[in-house]
């Protein structure tokens, strides 16, 4: 047996097996798609957002997203060197009988990385610059894009998403999307600017059934100046 490398004794070490024959679908991975690292520690969101979610819904949902994704494309090495961005973008040629776990786990490591990214420790606010007066074209104002956000998430039946899109020409809009399905996969194709998990392993541990405050309190973590990046971003 040949000697295991670092990465193969930490897998490994993680999965708590003393066995080093590494399955050939757990190899496939190091050619796919990575769990990224959280921006910040479980806890720099709280009050808003606690400590023992972000951890689970991190290191668990998340994660499974990733392997379940690479499981999917596991030997399809052409999809396995795309960026998740250009698959979803063209998941309607993604082979049918892998298709809709693609649509799950792919749109759920997306959607996923985007939201982290989306939040920051002292955060919330209002953007400023042009992602501001273009929230003031397309709804009137801020406050008025918050309650339309909020609404779209509320309204959200079972689990998906709420989000801030923009077209090909830039022009934002609020849609909400069931499960993991992500704006990129509609025709034609919406970037997603900031997106909030309405799903229930998003906020039940500290909010149960109240997705409202969930909704408020999120509010208060999103770095806007995120956002903007992306919104500039859009269109181009
Ligand atoms: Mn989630």
């Amino acid at each position: 047996m040949r000697t295991p490398d670092r990465r193969e004794v930490l897998r490994a070490a993680l999965a708590g097996g003393a066995a080093l024959a590494i399955p050939a679908a757990l190899k496939a991975q190091e050619a796919g798609f990575a769990l990224p690292k959280l921006p910040y520690a479980f806890d720099a969101l709280e009050p808003h957002i606690d400590a023992a979610t972000m951890e689970i819904h991190w290191g668990r949902h998340h994660k499974a997203y990733v392997d379940n994704l690479n499981k999917a494309l596991a030997g399809k090495d052409d999809w396995l060197k795309k960026p998740i961005t250009a698959i979803l973008k063209s998941i309607n040629d993604v082979p049918a009988t892998i298709r809709q776990a693609v649509i799950n786990n792919g749109g759920g490591h997306h959607n996923h990385t985007l939201f982290w990214e989306s939040m920051a420790p002292k955060a919330g606010g209002e953007p400023a610059g042009p992602l501001a007066k273009a929230i003031d074209s397309a709804f009137g104002s801020f406050a008025k894009f918050q309650e339309k956000l909020t609404a779209a998430g509320l309204t959200r039946f079972g689990s998906g998403w709420a989000w801030l899109v923009a077209d090909d020409q830039g022009k934002l809009d609020v849609i909400s999307t069931a499960n993991q399905d992500s704006p990129l996969m509609m025709t034609p194709a919406l970037t997603p600017l900031v997106g909030v998990d309405v799903w229930e392993h998003a906020y039940y541990l500290k909010y149960q059934n109240k997705r409202v405050d969930y909704l408020a309190a999120w509010f208060k973590t999103v770095d806007w100046k995120v956002v903007a990046e992306r919104h500039a971003k859009a269109g181009k």
